[in-house]
């Protein structure tokens, strides 16, 4: 073995037909604060630390929510692919006015709606097959790093008290602005800030929010309260990663303020904070951004179609991965639905371009892939694929590589054509891409079975409730109704056999869920002699097509005639 020269960390020994040379591995990446493309070079040789900014756990995933972990997935994959260690930390904010709010009207506990729409989140992200994020911190475990953090910034007197919380003291730190090159100066209270009496800038943001009557708060040193929303990346990213780190992710729409104060307050606090920053690109339709307060979002159905959960059920989730990787991840998406339709049908005839190669399973590294013995065309689309990836991740252009080979190995003769297709999958799978099953959940997709099933079947489990509350097995009727309310399903009850399911917000994995708590319902009947209730869930499950085998491990469940 050869070894490597110190300060060489970011060079690697590539493996090139008949010659064995030192190649340089330089992946660039545009970082939004310089405004440049650089190269990547690591603070700890060999690893990369990413954080990239989560969502508030209030509502229904939309695809805002999913674009950047799916984006960054692609990011962590390449890396990982060129021989880095990965770290990646993608925040939870179950802390905020608008899960409060959601608490105070609908009179769930707060935390309760953050842990359903956090398993959400997940879920989603499972399908679409974002696999290597490390952790997902909540900032509610991390409130008394964040005081302590506050502390020091008083300490320091970057920070101040006021008479509703404790504030940054923006004009304090010089720099502040940077990123999206603003100026203290010229910041007055506009759309962004708004003007408070009690603070010395218009833009000093509150780290530290006062308790009011019904709000969640801690203990602190500056009176019973809650976080402000910054703090918590600066504090999650220095727990986890460091003071130093290297790549930091987000939204375009997350520039300002949100990772200009992170700066400013993780830079008072003398941590080094993130060397890169780079920004995925927001959702667009019909050429135009759509936000929240877009006018066209007052329309129902236009709504419905950011929708994750609508999404995935109607193109399908191998085609939504797609469908993001196919532009450059810094460029606006446009979710209008012919551009959709078109990438689900052009992934689906590259799957079944790839038959029984796509559905192998195992994954082959980059290195491996290097290693192949492939002719001059071959070869050129692998080197186009590796160096668009190096370039800034370029998955869009990489993808056009594949595309290319796709449409050559019709051409050729069968051994050759198993060669192309084999390097259109191995090189496809490094994105997350053809992963076995895909083409089944591709073609599935559009025709609402799933959700019809789902529907069904919940359906079914509130007659049983209502047949169990005759019995007056009032144990089994709960379990039912909570099963189905943790999935996300929620109950309107009427007057007895009119009870009506809404699965609207359910889980993507609700009905495992609500048949396994369906399972343990039975065999609790069961054993309590209910056979009344126990039969009843039987038949009404068969009725919507699922059967029950009992067997000595104990019961299973099978779509009849699946
Ligand atoms: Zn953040």
């Amino acid at each position: 073995m050869c070894r490597l020269p110190q300060g060489l960390s970011t060079w690697a020994l590539v493996l090139e037909p008949a010659s064995l040379i030192l190649s340089p591995m330089a992946i660039r990446i545009y970082d939004s604060l310089t405004r440049e493309k650089s190269p990547l070079k690591p603070l700890t040789p060999g690893e990369v630390k990413l954080y990239v900014c989560g969502p508030t756990v209030y509502d229904d995933c939309h695809i805002g929510h999913l674009m950047g972990p799916v984006l960054f997935d692609t990011v962590a994959r390449w890396l990982a692919a060129r021989g880095y260690k990965v770290n990646f930390v993608n925040n939870i904010t179950d802390i905020d006015d608008k899960i409060i709010n959601r608490a105070i009207e609908s009179g769930e506990a707060w935390d309760s709606i953050a842990e359903r729409y956090t398993k959400q989140y997940q879920g989603f992200l499972a399908e679409l097959g974002v696999e290597t994020i490390s952790s997902h911190p909540r900032c509610s475990d991390y409130v008394p790093q964040m005081i302590t953090f506050i502390e020091d910034l008083i300490a320091q007197d970057k920070a101040y008290v006021a008479d509703d919380g404790v504030y940054f003291d923006i004009q304090k730190h010089p720099g502040y602005g940077k990123l999206t090159r603003r100026k203290v100066e010229d910041m007055q209270a506009g759309s962004r800030v708004q003007a408070q009496s009690n603070l010395r800038h218009p833009g000093d943001f509150a780290l530290w929010k006062n308790a009011k009557p019904q709000e969640p708060s801690w203990d602190s040193p500056f009176g019973a309260g809650r976080p402000g929303w910054h703090i918590e990346c600066s504090v999650m990213s220095s727990e986890l990663l460091g003071g130093a780190f290297d790549l930091h992710g987000g939204g375009d729409d997350l520039k300002f303020p949100h990772h200009e104060n992170e700066i400013a307050q993780s830079e008072a606090h003398g941590d080094a904070f993130a060397s890169t920053w780079m920004h995925n690109g927001m959702v667009q339709y019909g050429g135009r951004k759509v936000a929240k307060s877009d006018p066209r979002m007052q329309d129902a159905a236009f709504r419905q179609q950011f929708q994750a959960r609508w999404l995935l059920d109607t193109y399908g989730a191998p085609a939504l991965r797609f469908f993001l990787l196919r532009s450059a991840y810094r460029r606006p998406v446009d979710f209008e639905p012919s551009t959709l339709e078109a990438a689900r049908t052009g992934l689906i005839r590259m799957a079944k371009g790839l038959g029984s190669l796509a559905e192998e399973p195992g994954k082959v590294t980059l290195e491996e892939i290097q290693e192949m013995n492939l002719d001059a065309t071959n070869a050129a689309h692998r080197k186009g694929f590796i160096a668009a990836m190096d370039d800034d991740f370029s998955s869009g252009e990489a993808l056009a590589e594949l595309f290319s080979l796709a449409q050559e190995a019709r051409t050729l003769e069968p051994e050759a054509k198993q060669i192309t297709l084999t390097l259109v999958r191995d090189l496809g799978r490094l994105l997350g891409l053809f992963r076995p099953g895909d083409l089944e959940l591709l073609l599935a997709a559009g025709s609402g079975s799933a959700d019809e099933l789902l529907e069904q079947v919940a359906g079914a489990l509130l007659e049983v409730r209502a047949l169990a509350r005759e019995q007056k097995a009032f144990g089994t009727a709960d379990a039912l109704r909570d099963a189905l309310l943790q999935a996300g399903i929620t109950v309107e009850d009427g007057t007895p056999g009119t009870s009506r399911a809404n699965c609207h917000g359910a889980q993507t994995n609700a009905l495992d869920q609500i048949l396994e708590a369906a399972l343990a319902a039975r065999l609790a009947a069961k054993a309590a002699k209910d056979f009344v209730t126990a039969d009843g869930l039987r038949e009404g499950l068969a009725a919507v097509g699922i059967s029950i085998q009992d067997g000595a491990e104990g019961s299973n469940w099978t779509r009849s005639g699946a």
